[in-house]
């Protein structure tokens, strides 16, 4: 990868140089004034709105070679995360010369410090890496693996009915056995130019020393007592034992010890040894069955692959992302493609036609996803013959202006019991793209927010409950097997242009992951939003089971319209999905956090926006 050699003034060589960018001329040419972009009608003015991080040695965002805010413009360097501590510690391993790669270890390091609900390192996730000295995607799938003794009817009580689902995620059954570390680790040899130990420091001293506790996390840890054990419920208080509440400062001295023996020993100190050990034990406490739960000898086994990305072409670009077993790239792109066949850019944006046409391809798609696709290590991967364009023109021709694909349906579209969906996962999605033009676009999770509520004693670590992501009726492509990866909806995304990519997406949100991440690339590239525009224009959220989730500006006349026509919307707005995204300009990168949590964009001038460039 570009940027693994430095040469002695810190300054690195490999790719990008032709795209290196003249701020002072890009803003000419677009009339911008330097830091300022409109967004509709509210101003983001990136260099004044922005969220000061102070827990970060060596990072503020008023230092001349960064900028922060909600949308941001910078010539060498760009993260995208919801979580501003990591955007500033990956900011700042990017200043000093480490690639996207090394960027994004750092903030995944640290997520799992300040942002314990929604991924770390007792999770999984998809790194999708674009390597410019190669010029190709590569992806380092580190997704959980149930135990080796796992049954397709594990998640069925004595009586065969299906677990209720707040119970399913707390048994040791739902714990599959975390990628995150060895995923890292896979990456950072591959493609990283850093030592471990400088990426995971970042992360100790903040556990250690302490940090801001964001509102987001005060929610999610009053939000989730209800499911945690007594570690959790410890290291989530403060030592009068009052839960920790926003702009509080918050230690997690076990997890500081659990990261410096992963920076001492690398995975192997996560994977084998008293931590596996302890990571196991709480596992097999709470499993129904502990034949069927993960136990050391599976963690000892876990090992990441490296996948073929999916490619698929799209209007003039192709889109990019992880394969099976993550569903979401490929029904993004099989949503995308089937609303060229529709015609979608003949309508306006948030028009009836446009909602109900994205509502109907999403729920056709979302058919398909859940009869053929899982693990493709254990199902004939159906990749292929779902995105080749005769079927996709075969599956758009179900779909007309004025009906619902969903008809008189009792049930789910294809088939499934509304009664059982399980679409309320979390997650967190970040990107990070360096001078050299590498990019990543990575979702990590633990699933749901704080996973199964179980920490790892003395560890300091939630464990996840992905493999409740398996479909709980057996018989299916995503039924439990033994040492299965459960189906997905994270859809770390790439568009590319001639190869190279333009433009990184992503979001967290269970199943509506899919619908966010499609709909904001449909927004950049059909209709033309800005990024920060694309992000925040508003999203609908449907599945195989036809209901319409929305988002606050969705104009009533258009929900008015298509209820008309079959579509059945929910009472209320809801809040969809977090998105973070870079667009990777010709001149200049550009990056997009959702305003919806706290996140922002944090760019990178290696000479300092102050001085100008020529
Ligand atoms: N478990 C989810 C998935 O893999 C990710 C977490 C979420 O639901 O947001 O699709």
């Amino acid at each position: 990868m570009a940027g693994r050699y430095n040469t002695s003034d810190g300054q690195q060589q490999g790719g990008f140089d032709g795209r290196r960018i003249n701020r002072r001329r890009f803003l000419a040419l677009t009339g911008t004034t330097a830091g300022a972009l409109t967004i509709g009608s509210n101003p983001v003015t990136a260099d004044t709105e922005y969220q000061e991080v102070t827990d970060v040695s060596g990072f503020r965002c008023d230092h001349p070679q960064f900028t922060c805010g909600r949308e941001v413009t910078a010539a060498d360097g760009m993260v995208s995360t919801v979580d501003p501590i990591a955007g500033g510690v990956a900011a700042r391993v990017l200043r000093e010369g480490g690639n996207a790669v090394d960027a994004a270890i750092a903030l995944q390091y640290v997520l799992t410090v300040t942002q314990p609900h929604g991924s770390g390192i007792g999770g999984g996730g998809f790194m999708v890496i674009y390597d410019a000295e190669s010029d190709s995607v590569d992806v380092v799938n580190s997704r959980e693996r149930a135990s080796q003794g796992a049954t397709p009817d594990m998640f069925l009580d004595d009586q065969g009915t299906e677990l209720d689902f707040d119970r399913a995620i707390q048994t040791g059954e739902s714990m599959g056995v975390p990628g995150t570390v060895k995923g890292l680790e896979t990456a950072r040899k591959r493609y990283g130019s850093k030592p471990r130990q400088r990426l995971i420091t970042p992360a100790i001293d903040l556990a250690r020393n302490g940090f801001t506790v964001d509102w987001f996390l005060a929610e999610q840890i009053a939000n989730n007592t209800w499911k945690f054990n007594d570690a959790a419920l410890d290291t989530f208080s403060d030592e009068r034992g009052t839960l920790y509440d926003e702009g509080d400062t918050m230690t997690n001295l076990d997890l500081a010890e659990t990261l410096e023996q992963i920076k001492r020993d690398g995975s192997e100190a996560f994977y084998e040894g008293p931590i596996a050990e302890d990571l196991a034990a709480e596992i097999q406490r709470h499993a129904r069955d502990p034949d069927r739960a993960v136990d050391a000898n599976d963690i000892a086994n876990y090992d990441v692959t490296l996948d073929e990305p999916v490619r698929t072409e799209w209007r003039d670009v192709e889109l990019v992302g992880q394969p099976l077993p993550s569903s979401g790239p490929t029904v993004v792109a099989m949503v995308l493609r089937m609303l060229e066949h529709l015609g979608i850019d003949e309508h306006a944006l948030r028009s009836p036609e446009m909602y109900h046409l994205i509502a109907q391809a999403t729920i056709v798609a979302w058919g398909d996803r859940m009869e053929y696709m899982g693990d493709p290590e254990f199902i004939d991967d159906p990749t292929d013959a779902l995105l080749s364009d005769e079927y996709l023109q075969e599956r758009a021709n179900l779909i007309e202006l004025g009906r619902s694909v969903m008809g008189d349906t009792e049930g789910c579209f294809g088939g499934g019991n509304p009664e059982q969906i399980h679409d309320n996962g979390q997650t967190t999605h970040f990107s990070v793209v360096d001078q050299w033009g590498n990019a990543v676009s990575y979702t990590s999770t633990i699933e749901q927010f704080m996973g199964s509520g179980k920490m790892v004693p003395g560890r300091g670590f939630m464990i996840n409950n992905e493999l409740t992501d398996f479909d709980f009726a057996p018989g299916g492509a995503n039924q439990p097997n033994g040492w299965k990866r459960p189906l997905s909806s994270m859809s770390p995304t790439m568009v590319l242009r001639d190869g190279r990519p333009e433009f990184t997406a992503g979001s967290p949100g269970g199943w509506s992951i899919i619908s966010t991440t499609l709909q904001t690339i449909l927004y950049r590239y059909v209709y033309g939003l800005d990024p920060l525009e694309a992000v925040t224009e508003p999203n609908i959220y449907t599945h195989y089971c036809g209901g319409i989730g929305w988002d606050d500006g969705v104009p009533p006349e258009a929900r008015e319209t298509t209820a008309a026509w079959g579509l059945e919307w929910d009472e209320s707005p809801s809040t969809l999905g977090n998105v973070q995204v870079i667009d990777i300009g010709e001149d200049e990168l550009t990056g997009a956090a959702d305003p919806n949590r706290s996140g922002q964009a944090v760019g990178l001038d290696r000479v300092g926006r102050d001085r100008g460039r020529d």
